[in-house]
């Protein structure tokens, strides 16, 4: 008997580990939020709605998160205008455009319905990536790599600006020169987050345009209420409800 009891606490000790360990690794996703999908790997169109000088980012972005083994990325023809970003189910919409002196670089607007991603949107600031500071090829890199990267579940791995690069672009950073690619802890991370399959897809090959009033705009105060705060105390995260299971999550990347 006390040799079994023993045995009973070391196997609890040992779950407790694991237990540990995993939801130590499951960090950096958010809220275990994933695209529905019946098979693996699966492929996520990138519409592309960017102009000249932001192709090729949007390409190496493409390219960079497809080496993952649980999903491909294509990048389709858009089908929204940039300015207005309209989100359609079942694709990410992918849009640069001079939004304004709004204080952010990118944003990244996910939609899901109960726990599936169902849609999503990247939006690059011109208004921004036209002066020189942010005018570089690392700079959009960086930025065009992380919102693609939340749109598929990911969340950042650390947020503070000032501590040295994690080699990877789900990481803030004053300098994106080392941080424009995901490294193999987002790779890691995807297969953890899409180590199962679904009953259904919300991954669409057809287009249909989600509803006018469940959109999101250019102006911070639409993206609903802050969850998450970054090292500079501004909003790195908003939640918004709309009702019935529905919500849309908006990570942001501000001009410092
Ligand atoms: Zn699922
Ligand atoms: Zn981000």
């Amino acid at each position: 008997m006390y040799i079994f009891t023993r045995f009973v606490a070391l196997i609890a000790v040992i779950s407790l580990f694991f237990a540990g360990a995993f939801s130590v690794s499951a960090s950096h996703s958010w809220g275990n939020y994933h695209w529905g999908r019946t098979v693996s790997p699966f492929t996520l169109k990138l519409g592309d709605n960017v102009s000249l000088n932001w192709d090729a980012r949007l390409a190496a972005a493409s390219t960079d998160w497809s080496v993952s083994e649980v999903l491909d990325t294509s990048v389709v023809t858009g089908t929204t205008t940039p300015r207005n970003c309209r989100a359609r189910t079942g694709r990410v919409e992918v849009c640069n455009s001079k939004y304004g002196k709004n204080g952010w670089l990118g944003v990244a607007s996910v939609w899901v319905s109960g726990s599936h991603i169902v849609q999503g949107t990247v939006k690059l600031n011109d208004t921004y990536f036209n002066t020189p500071k942010y005018n570089t090829l690392a700079w959009k890199q960086f930025v065009m790599c992380q919102e693609i990267g939340h749109t598929f579940g990911l969340n950042h791995q650390d947020e503070d600006f000032t501590n040295p690069n994690l080699g990877t672009c789900m990481d803030y950073t004053n300098d994106p020169s080392t941080n424009q690619q995901p490294n193999q802890h987002d790779y890691d991370q995807l297969s953890l987050i899409y180590s199962h399959l679904d009953s259904i897809n919300t991954v669409s090959s057809s287009i249909s345009s989600s509803r006018a009033k469940d959109e999101v705009t250019d102006d911070p105060d639409s993206w609903g209420r802050v969850l998450k705060k970054d090292k500079d105390g501004k909003n790195s995260l908003h939640e918004k409800d709309l009702g019935r299971g529905k919500k849309v999550y908006t990570f942001v990347i501000w001009d410092r």
